[in-house]
């Protein structure tokens, strides 16, 4: 690649200011919050659906890698440029188009942070449920891309189920667009949910269309504290089976519990394994009798404690704390890599079990933890790149978990995607057959192979 020549021909399509092509002005282009690190040749700021247009038309021709970029909070690897070529950043695109109270949906720019959707919903009333901890950076667009979930998705379901339609760039510039604002849609094939979960390997989503619901008129947020994680998991799956369904049903143990009260104190017990977050929402009466229900269930189920946040103050300081677990790790450990088995939630006890014993097995500090109320458990790793032994035996235990997952009949990813981080475990999961054809659609999309290459497909980015 003729750099100064496709800096001349970036400047062309994009103003100056947006065109980083210095080493130093790429060091922050080359991962996002999984530990894979890979040069991009130029990074790029857009602002709009024309410049998107004509960056595709001019990196197919000269058959030059597109990675789309929004928060870069994924944990999958699927931002980081591993055949090089040019980082496209979205997050300029910010635009809350239009929220149609009438209507129950709001159309966004892909590059609104989902927090910044969820505040101006709210103030009307209305709600946005998808909140991945990560809601205070992530972006819309990227949340769509990876098809993400979070700990109020029990009840409401994740970013998938919210999707109402969208506007995207797909290959020789073209922009197309599938649903809308009707809430029900039967009008040939569903484009807008390939995209869900599609990476970045299908085009750039550029705007979205999003069902919004009646905000809950109240919540209530309980902490049950359990002697054992395997008591913790048996009450999650006990909940489930009583016809209960929370909003938050998320399990935390021991270590993540240390290391959130060492760095954002919240409340959380430091010296039991076993600890579930709850939250139920609705109209008053329902929300006490809900609570009451898995009150009594946890009860049974051996919870030696069962508390209730007192005001709203105590609650969100409850779900910050939870929702900080991961940079809570990343403080105190050089390497913190994240997996995300999903699982029937009966399997929940079993598949805690199992992954704990893999950590023991490879001598690994860990956590088995996550949104246990919808089978999505995060078993983390804290490790240190550097250290080739141990980041040996960090993937052998992460490949040991994914077949934990598939065993028990789950998946190897829930809600974080493939990315590079789970792409040698995806045969295990899907057949060639399935593969060619997910393949094939790839190559409608993207017939010059430009976009978001080496992701979900292509085995590779191994730690070691
Ligand atoms: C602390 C922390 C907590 C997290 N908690 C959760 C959680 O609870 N639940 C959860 O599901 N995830 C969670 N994540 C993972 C991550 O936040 C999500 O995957 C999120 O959806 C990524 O959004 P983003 O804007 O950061 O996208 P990025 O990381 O920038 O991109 C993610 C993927 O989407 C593609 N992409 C981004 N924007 C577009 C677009 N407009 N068009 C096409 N492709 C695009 C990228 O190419 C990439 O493949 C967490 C991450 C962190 C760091």
């Amino acid at each position: 690649m003729d750099k100064q020549a496709v800096r001349k021909d970036l400047e062309r399509i994009l103003d100056a200011r947006r065109v980083l092509m210095e080493p130093e002005d790429l060091v922050s282009f080359r991962n996002d919050a999984y530990p894979y690190r890979a040069q991009p040749d130029a990074a790029v700021m857009v602002t709009t659906v024309e410049e998107i247009q004509n960056l595709v038309r001019y990196a197919e021709k000269h058959e030059i890698p597109l990675v789309p970029r929004a928060a870069a909070t994924d944990l999958a690897g699927a931002c980081a440029p591993v055949t090089g070529g040019i980082v496209v950043d979205l997050k300029l695109m910010d635009k809350i188009l239009e929220i149609d109270k009438g209507n129950l949906t709001a159309t966004v720019e892909c590059g609104v942070v989902n927090m910044t959707l969820r505040q101006a919903v709210e103030a009307i009333g209305l709600y946005y449920p998808p909140d991945p901890a990560s809601y205070t950076v992530s972006t819309l667009g990227g949340n769509v891309a990876t098809r993400a979930g979070g700990p109020g998705c029990v009840k409401y379901g994740t970013t998938e189920d919210y999707l109402r339609g969208l506007e995207a760039v797909v290959g020789g510039g073209e922009v197309i667009s599938s649903g809308g604002k009707t809430a029900k849609y039967s009008s040939g094939y569903d484009l807008h949910h390939l995209f869900a979960g599609s990476e970045g390997t299908l085009g750039f989503i550029t705007k979205c269309t999003f069902k919004l619901i009646p905000k809950p008129e109240t919540k209530k947020t309980m902490l049950a504290i359990f002697k054992t994680i395997d008591d913790a998991a048996n009450a999650v799956s006990a909940i489930i089976a009583r016809g209960i369904t929370p909003v938050t049903l998320e399990l935390i143990d021991i270590v993540t519990a240390q290391c959130v009260e060492a760095w954002k104190p919240c409340g959380l017990p430091t010296d039991k394994d076993g600890i579930l977050l709850i939250e139920v929402d609705g109209d008053a009466e329902r929300v006490e009798k809900e609570a009451k229900q898995i009150e009594e269930v946890c009860k049974e189920m051996g919870a030696e404690s069962f508390e209730t946040a007192q005001t709203q103050a105590e609650a969100e300081t409850l779900m910050a704390g939870r929702r900080s677990a991961f940079a809570a790790f990343a403080q105190q450990y050089p390497t913190v890599v994240v997996e995300d088995i999903t699982v029937p939630r009966t399997m929940i006890p079993e598949v805690v079990r199992r992954c704990r014993e893999s950590l023991e097995k490879y001598q690994l500090v860990g956590t088995v933890m996550g949104h246990a109320g919808d089978g999505n458990m995060h078993p983390n790793i804290m490790c240190d790149i550097n250290n080739h032994e141990e980041m040996v035996r960090v993937e052998a235990c992460l490949a040991e978990m994914a077949k934990h997952g598939l065993e028990l009949g789950g998946t190897v990813s829930g809600e974080h995607g493939i990315g590079i981080a789970k792409s040698r475990y995806f045969p295990w999961e899907h057949s060639e057959s399935t593969r060619r054809i997910m393949m094939g659609i790839k190559d409608v999309f993207d017939p010059k192979g430009i976009f978001n290459p080496t992701k979900i497909f292509v085995e590779g980015g191994e730690l070691v």
